[in-house]
């Protein structure tokens, strides 16, 4: 059996790959590397922009939107073009793929233009603020509290783990609005400007080191956010916190696949030549990672042609836990079978564009740190099984 595309697919691909021939930027300029998801270098900014005006930064969006109106399966060849190549379309992934989209897809005109547009052209960055230190994988738990006080919210209460939240100009912040509803129901979005008085962000390290600081505390203090920059309708947010967030999440299995795929090939390439080559344990386990990189290809294509029949397909959770948890696995074993040499052992990736997954990633070590951003964000491992379970498999409720 041989999987492909049809004409009129391939010929997009083909536009695609000749305007990257075209336009990708030196590499001695893609050397310099993002300070956080929000802190973009500025020929990354100039790349993202460039991919705007020419139609290529979302192309399922309309021109005025950075986009060509692409189908699914364009948009397929578009992220495998994209993956194959390791290049990244913004070095604000929040921003871009969830921020922006969220205010296309929920906001108004005139927010569109203020602030999804100036994000999706790299002249604004944006970070998101969901989880709380009570609120993480039971988001609808969030307490930061809005009050509105004539044409103002009053915002007041703490997000945590908020990505480049320190480089941003703005944050999409869900809030409590109603506390009297039900915790889903009680919820609203809003957009604050990260210079507003009384936002307070305090950047922290996380497990890369004490230079790899992405991660944020946010404390709002009487913040006064104009009405204005709600997003959506009043105590709505639950809606656009799903949408926002499916809308991103409906093709990322493309990305898995192929970092998946790129990081087999940097492994085999690590241990060709050496003695583990001839290791059985090693190469039963690398068997495996090559079995699970067709596997969640085949899923995703599974997955693929139930949305194009228009229906809602249930693999997300499966290739998002299996896309997750296989590269680590695989980053697990290279680290157990290089030793100590993993802590220093440098993987070539000046050359090329930094991954969104292994953004500055510099060893087989911090590689295999930075899984652990693949297995915890946008949905632990175990909240995904616990999905898998109920809503795939059918079982009752844990
Ligand atoms: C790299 C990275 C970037 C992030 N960026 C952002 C960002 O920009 N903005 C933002 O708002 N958030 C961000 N987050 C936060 C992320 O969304 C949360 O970490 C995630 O939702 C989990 O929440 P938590 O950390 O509070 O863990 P908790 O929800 O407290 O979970 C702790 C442990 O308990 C387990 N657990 C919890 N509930 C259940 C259950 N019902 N059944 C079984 N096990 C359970 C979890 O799997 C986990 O192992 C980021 C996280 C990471 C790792």
């Amino acid at each position: 059996m041989r999987l492909g595309y049809d004409e009129k697919t391939e010929a997009f691909r083909d536009q695609f790959v000749a305007w990257l021939e075209a336009n990708l930027p030196d590499p001695l300029l893609t050397a310099e590397r993002p300070t956080s998801s929000a802190g973009v270098p500025e020929w990354a900014r100039q790349f993202q922009r460039q991919m705007f005006d020419d139609g290529w930064l979302s192309p399922a969006y309309p021109s005025k939107l950075g986009g060509r109106s692409a189908d699914l399966f364009e948009q397929m060849v578009y992220l495998e073009e994209l993956g194959r190549r390791h290049v990244t379309r913004s070095f604000n992934p929040q921003g871009l793929g969830i921020v922006s989209a969220s205010i296309v897809s929920f906001g108004n005109d005139e927010q569109i233009e203020r602030w999804a547009v100036p994000i999706m052209r790299a002249e604004k960055t944006a970070a998101l603020g969901m989880s709380e230190p009570g609120a993480g994988s039971d988001l609808a738990a969030l307490a930061t509290r809005a009050v509105l006080d004539g044409d103002h919210f009053v915002v007041n209460g703490q997000k945590v783990w908020t990505s480049g939240a320190h480089d941003a100009d703005v944050l999409l912040v869900f809030v409590r609005t109603d506390p009297e509803a039900p915790k889903h129901k009680g919820i609203s979005a809003l957009i604050v400007e990260t210079d507003t008085p009384g936002l307070d962000r305090r950047p922290f390290p996380d497990l890369g080191g004490p230079d790899h600081v992405d991660f944020n505390e946010v404390f709002f203090d009487d913040v006064l956010v104009p009405s204005t920059n709600l997003v959506g309708d009043l105590n709505d947010g639950w809606r656009i916190c799903n949408g926002a967030l499916a809308h991103e999440r409906a093709m990322l299995w493309v990305m898995w696949s192929q970092s998946l795929d790129n990081m087999l090939d940097d492994a085999l390439a690590e241990l060709n030549g050496t003695s583990h080559a001839d290791d059985d344990v090693v190469l039963d386990r690398l068997g495996r990672s090559i079995m699970d990189s067709h596997a969640i290809r085949l899923l995703g294509h599974r997955q693929l042609a139930k949305q194009q029949r228009g229906l809602v397909p249930a693999e997300q959770s499966i290739l998002k836990l299996m896309g997750s948890e296989a590269q680590q696995d695989l980053a697990a074993l290279i680290l157990e079978t290089l030793g100590a040499a993993a802590l220093d052992q440098a993987v070539d990736s000046t050359l090329r564009f930094p991954y969104e997954n292994d953004r500055g990633a510099v060893s087989w070590s911090d590689r295999y740190l930075f899984t652990f951003a693949g297995t915890i964000s946008g949905g632990t491992s175990e909240i995904q099984r616990n999905i898998v379970a109920e809503r795939v498999l059918g079982l009752p409720r844990g």
